[in-house]
C-alpha cells in the first residue's frame, strides 16, 4: 500500500514512522527544503515536547468529548515512542524536554527513524492539489504522485514563515470538508492605551486575570513581559486563547494585572503594609518605597498615571489611585497579534468529520487528517506538540488496519 505523507513536521514525521513500522510503502512530501522547521523554533529551541500533567483542561476544541477518546487512547505512548527513538529527557515540573535542551535532538531522531526505515522524503514540493478517483492524485508545483491512502499534516496558519501557512486547510475543504473558523492562539496581546512605549521592556512577576465583558473568566501567574505594543510571556499565551475568542464574539476583553502577586493578602492590607513600610523607611520618597519591590521604570510609569510626582511621599498622595494601578491594572485588549508571531491556531476541520480511532475522514476514505489542521489546541506547556504525535500515531497505525 502506497502511503503519501503531506508534510515533514511534528504530526507528519510520527505518522509516517507508525504507517512504514505497519507495512505500508511511505513517501512524505514537503514544501520546504528542511524537515521540520517549525518543531526547531518549538520551546524556543529547546522543545518542550510533553506535559505530565494530561489533563483534558489544557485542551480545547469544538467538541472535546470527541478530543477526549483521542487523549485517552494514546497519552500514555508519547515517551515511550521517543525514548525508542533514543531521546533521554528531563522533567521540569511537569514540562518535558530533550535532555540536550535542544530541539536539533527532537528532530535528528525522527528524521534518523525515519531514515533507518528507507522512508523516502521528497523536500521542495508544494502540494497544490490531491484528488480522489480510484487512487489519490497528488499534484505539485512540479510533479504528479499516486497513493492509495494519504495523510494531510500541513500543519495550521501559526508562523507561516515554517511552512504552515494554512494552506492545509485549503487541500482540506476541497474535499468537502468544514473549516471551523481559524485565530491566532497563544499570542501576545495588543492593548488600547497608547502609553506602552513607556512600559517597552519591563519583565515582572504578576497575576492575570480575564474578565470577558466584566466576568471573571480565567486566572494566570506567571512571568509578564510589556511591550510597546502591549503584553507577552507564557501567563498571556495562556489567555490568549479565549481572548481571541471572545474578541471573534465581539465581547469585551480586559486583564487586570496585579503586579505583586506575592503579597496575597487585599487592597486594604496593601495600604497598611505600606503604611507600615513608610514608618520603617522614614524619609524616603515614594519612589524609593516602591522600588524596593517594583521595577523603576514601572513605577516611574505608575507614578505618572497616578498624577504622582516623582518627589513625593507617602503620605502626600491620593493612596487608592496608585494602589488600584499596583495591584488591578486594568489592561484593555484590542487584539491579539497575527498568526505571524502565534505559536498555534484555534479552528480548523471539526473532529466530528473525523473518526478519532482513526483520524481517517468521514468524508473521504482513504484521507486521514492530523496535527494542527484539526480543531483541537492546547495551554502551552507541551500539549500542541502532544496532540500532533496522538494523531500522527494514530494515523499512521491506521491506514494500514482500514484497508
Ligand atoms: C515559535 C513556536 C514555538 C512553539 N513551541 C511549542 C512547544 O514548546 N511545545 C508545544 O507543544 N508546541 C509548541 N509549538 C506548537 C507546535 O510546534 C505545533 O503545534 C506543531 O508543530 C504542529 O504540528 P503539525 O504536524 O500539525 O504541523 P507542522 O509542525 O507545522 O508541520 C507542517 C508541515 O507541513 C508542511 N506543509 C504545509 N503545507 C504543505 C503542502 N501543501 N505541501 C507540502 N508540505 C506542506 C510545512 O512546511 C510543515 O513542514 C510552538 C509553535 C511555534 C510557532
Amino acid at each position: 500500500m502506497d502511503v503519501f505523507v503531506i508534510g515533514a513536521g511534528a504530526s507528519g514525521l510520527v505518522s509516517a514512522i507508525k504507517a512504514k513500522d505497519a507495512g505500508c510503502n511511505v513517501t512524505i512530501l514537503e514544501r520546504n527544503n528542511k524537515c521540520g522547521k517549525k518543531l526547531l523554533l518549538t520551546g524556543n529551541g529547546r522543545c518542550n515536547f510533553y506535559n505530565e500533567n494530561q489533563d483534558i483542561k489544557h485542551y480545547h476544541s469544538s467538541n472535546i468529548d470527541l478530543f477526549k477518546e483521542i487523549l485517552e487512547s494514546k497519552k500514555d505512548e508519547i515517551l515511550p515512542f521517543f525514548k525508542d527513538l533514543g531521546i533521554v529527557y528531563k522533567n521540569n515540573n511537569g514540562y518535558y524536554y530533550p535532555y540536550s535542551n535542544q530541539s536539533t535532538s527532537i528532530v535528528n531522531a525522527l528524521l534518523n527513524k525515519v531514515k533507518k526505515l528507507k522512508i523516502e522524503i521528497i523536500k521542495d514540493t508544494l502540494v497544490t492539489k490531491i484528488e480522489k478517483k480510484d487512487k489519490f492524485i497528488i499534484y505539485s508545483d512540479n510533479n504528479k504522485f499516486y497513493a492509495d491512502k494519504v495523510i494531510l499534516a500541513c500543519g495550521s496558519s501559526s508562523y507561516p514563515k515554517t511552512g504552515s501557512d494554512g494552506n492545509g486547510y485549503l487541500l482540506a475543504k476541497k474535499f468537502g470538508h468544514k473549516i471551523n473558523k481559524v485565530l491566532p492562539s497563544l499570542v501576545q496581546l495588543v492593548g488600547e492605551d497608547n502609553f506602552y512605549k513607556e512600559w517597552k521592556g519591563i519583565r515582572s512577576d504578576a497575576k492575570l486575570t480575564l474578565f470577558e465583558n466584566d466576568k471573571k473568566i480565567k486566572e494566570e501567574r506567571g512571568e509578564l513581559q510589556l511591550t510597546d505594543y502591549g503584553i507577552s510571556g507564557i501567563c498571556t499565551f495562556n489567555l490568549s486563547a479565549l481572548v481571541s475568542r471572545g474578541l471573534n464574539k465581539n465581547k469585551k476583553e480586559e486583564i487586570e494585572i496585579n503586579f505583586i502577586p506575592w503579597f496575597d493578602k487585599g487592597k486594604k492590607e496593601f495600604l497598611t503594609w505600606m503604611n507600615e513600610q513608610n514608618n520603617k523607611l522614614s524619609n524616603y520618597k515614594l519612589k524609593d518605597i516602591l522600588e524596593g519591590f517594583l521595577n523603576y521604570k514601572l513605577v516611574s510609569l505608575l507614578l505618572k498615571l497616578s498624577n504622582i510626582k516623582e518627589d513625593s511621599t507617602w503620605n502626600e498622595i491620593d493612596k487608592e489611585k496608585l494602589i488600584d494601578l499596583i495591584m488591578s491594572f486594568k489592561f484593555k485588549v484590542k487584539e491579539t497579534k497575527s498568526f505571524e508571531n502565534s505559536q498555534t491556531c484555534i479552528g480548523g476541520v471539526p473532529l466530528e468529520e473525523i473518526n478519532t480511532k482513526t483520524m481517517e475522514s468521514k468524508i473521504v476514505k482513504g484521507l486521514y487528517l492530523t496535527g494542527e489542521l484539526l480543531d483541537v489546541d492546547g495551554d502551552c506547556g507541551g500539549y500542541n506538540l502532544s496532540f500532533a504525535w496522538m494523531s500522527g500515531m494514530l494515523a499512521g497505525e491506521s491506514v494500514r488496519k482500514n484497508d
